[in-house]
C-alpha cells in the first residue's frame, strides 16, 4: 500500500524510545532488549461488524484496537514498549489512516509506547495490533495461580461496554449516561498500572473481554478450582443503574463483554492491602466472592438463592 499512508502512521505514533533502534520504514524493526526482564507478548484482531459496530469512528477503532492488547499486558502485570500494527482497510482512505493514527497514538502516549512496524494492506476493515511488554521474572500474573480460599475482586464496574452496545444498537435517547457507556464500549481504559501493582500481592488475573462468567470460568479451569459469586456485590456504574434496571444491570455485569476490567485473585488476608494499593492509583476494585474447591462459577442472588447461569439467554449480552 502508498508509502504516504505508512508514513502519515509513522508521524501521528512517532514515541522516541531508546531502545528502538530501527522502527517504521526498514524491513523489520531492531529493538533493544532491556537485561533482566521477561518479555511479554499479545496479539488481538479486531474485525469490523465483529468486534465493533459499522459506522464506529476511526480514531476509536484506533484506540480500541491498542486497548484490546495492553489490556491483556495489564493482565499478566506485564509494562508495555512496543506494538505492531498489520492494518487491512478497503481502500486507501487518508481520513481513517489520520483518525485511526491519533486514536491509537492517544491511548499510546501516557505509556511511552512505541508503534515500530506493521503492514498495511487492502481487503475488508480489520485490525491486528501486537504488543511487546516486560515483566520482572517469574513476576507475571496467571490464569493458573488461583488457590480456594483467595478472594475474587473486579476493578471498576462491569456491564457498562455491553450496555453502551445495548444502547446503540436500540437507539437509546440520548444522555449524559448513555455517552457515558457508549465510551466504554469505545475507548477502554485498560487497566495497566493495576496489573502491575498486583504483581506482588494477587494470585490469578484476567481481563474481562468476554464477561464475567466466561472470564472467570478460565481462570477456574487454568486454576483447577471453583467460584462463588455474590451477585448483590457485582459493581454496576451509576449511568448503569440509571438507565437500567436491576436485574439487567446485574446481567449485563455477568455476562457482557468489553469491560476491559481486571477480575483477579488474593488471599482473603490481603484483600485490603491489594484494595488500597490499586485506590492509590485511582482505581476501585471490589470484593465479588470467593474461590472454592471444585469448578465452574456460581452466582448467589441477594436472597442467597443461587441462579441458573446456563439457563438459555444469558449468551445474549456476550458477543
Ligand atoms: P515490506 O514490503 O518490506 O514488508 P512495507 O511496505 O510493508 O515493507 O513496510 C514498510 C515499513 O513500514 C516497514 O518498516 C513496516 O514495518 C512499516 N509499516 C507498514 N505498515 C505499517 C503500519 N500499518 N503501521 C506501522 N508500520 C507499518
Ligand atoms: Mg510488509
Amino acid at each position: 500500500m502508498e508509502f504516504s499512508l505508512i508514513e502519515r502512521i509513522r508521524e501521528r505514533t512517532a514515541q522516541g524510545r531508546e531502545d528502538v533502534r530501527i522502527g517504521i520504514g526498514d524491513d523489520a524493526a531492531v529493538l533493544i532488549l532491556p537485561t533482566g526482564q521477561e518479555q511479554v507478548v499479545a496479539i488481538d484482531t479486531m474485525v469490523e461488524g465483529v468486534h465493533f459496530p459499522p459506522g464506529t469512528s476511526s480514531a476509536d477503532i484506533g484506540w480500541k484496537a491498542l486497548a484490546v492488547n495492553l489490556s491483556d499486558l495489564a493482565a499478566m502485570g506485564a509494562s508495555p514498549a512496543w506494538a505492531l500494527l498489520a492494518l487491512t482497510m478497503p481502500h486507501a482512505d487518508v481520513d481513517f489512516v489520520d483518525g485511526f493514527a491519533e486514536g491509537f497514538a492517544e491511548l499510546a502516549r501516557p505509556y511511552r509506547l512505541a508503534l515500530v512496524g506493521g503492514d498495511t494492506t487492502r481487503g475488508a476493515l480489520t485490525v491486528s495490533v501486537a504488543v511487546h511488554g516486560f515483566a520482572p521474572p517469574g513476576k507475571t500474573l496467571t490464569r493458573a495461580a488461583a488457590r480456594v480460599g483467595d478472594a475474587i475482586l473486579v476493578t471498576g464496574t462491569l456491564g457498562d461496554a455491553a450496555a453502551g452496545l445495548y444502547c446503540l444498537q436500540h437507539a437509546v435517547e440520548a444522555s449524559s449516561h448513555r455517552d457515558y457507556l457508549v465510551g466504554r464500549l469505545n475507548r477502554p481504559a485498560p487497566r495497566v498500572a493495576a496489573g502491575m501493582a498486583l504483581r506482588d500481592i494477587a494470585h490469578a488475573c484476567i481481563d474481562v473481554s468476554d464477561g464475567l462468567l466466561a472470564d472467570l470460568g478460565h481462570i477456574c479451569i487454568a486454576s483447577g478450582v471453583g467460584a462463588e459469586i455474590e451477585a448483590g456485590l457485582l459493581p454496576h456504574s451509576s449511568a448503569m443503574l440509571s438507565l437500567f434496571g436491576d436485574t439487567t444491570a446485574r446481567d449485563f455485569a455477568l455476562s457482557g463483554g468489553d469491560d476491559y476490567e481486571l477480575c483477579f485473585t488474593v488471599p482473603a488476608a490481603h484483600v485490603a492491602e491489594a484494595m488500597a494499593d490499586l485506590a492509590r492509583m485511582g482505581c476501585g476494585a471490589t470484593r465479588i466472592g470467593r474461590v472454592v474447591e471444585g469448578q465452574g462459577v456460581q452466582v448467589r442472588d441477594a436472597q442467597g438463592q443461587w441462579l441458573d447461569t446456563s439457563r438459555r439467554g444469558w449468551e445474549h449480552f456476550s458477543r
